[in-house]
């Protein structure tokens, strides 16, 4: 079975819709540091269609959520693994990783809307989500699924 990487914030997780929700002076405090701010990521909704996505991707794939949490923000590595366990607690059961290095990950695709922390060195293909020809989760499917 072939192996798909999924990443998290702004794939999985709608990380602008919390932006959205910040006071004034959460936004002046950490202007520029969003991902520092604690518990920011623990209450943020799915991105449109991304959990039936995971499911449906769990079927034909060995499927893993790839993602990497702010090294100065110890509370998003908590949230992050709480939200896999509310949002999709049987399809991503033991299946989420932390890392800085995604490309020390051996599989088949990453579906991510980033080329940092190791993205562009991964060593299968990397699906760049947010931007043609993958700009939402209808158009990977179309491509992944058979
Ligand atoms: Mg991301």
């Amino acid at each position: 079975m072939e192996i798909v990487y999924v990443d998290m914030d702004n794939v999985l997780v709608d990380f602008p819709w919390g932006i959205n929700q910040l006071s004034e002076e959460l936004k002046q405090e950490y202007e520029g540091d969003f991902d520092e701010i604690p518990n920011f990521f623990r209450d943020l909704p799915p991105v449109d269609g991304a959990i039936e996505a995971y499911h449906r991707l769990s079927e034909q794939y060995d499927t893993y959520i790839l993602s990497t949490a702010p090294w100065h923000n110890p509370t998003a590595w908590i949230d992050k693994v709480l939200w896999v366990q509310e949002h999709l607690p049987e399809s991503a059961y033991k299946r989420l990783i932390l890392s800085h290095h995604k490309n020390l990950n051996k599989g088949d695709y990453l579906i991510d809307d980033r080329e940092a922390n190791g993205v562009s060195e991964f060593g299968g293909e990397h699906i760049h989500f947010g931007e043609e020809p993958f700009p939402n989760w209808k158009t990977v499917l179309d491509y992944l699924l058979e």
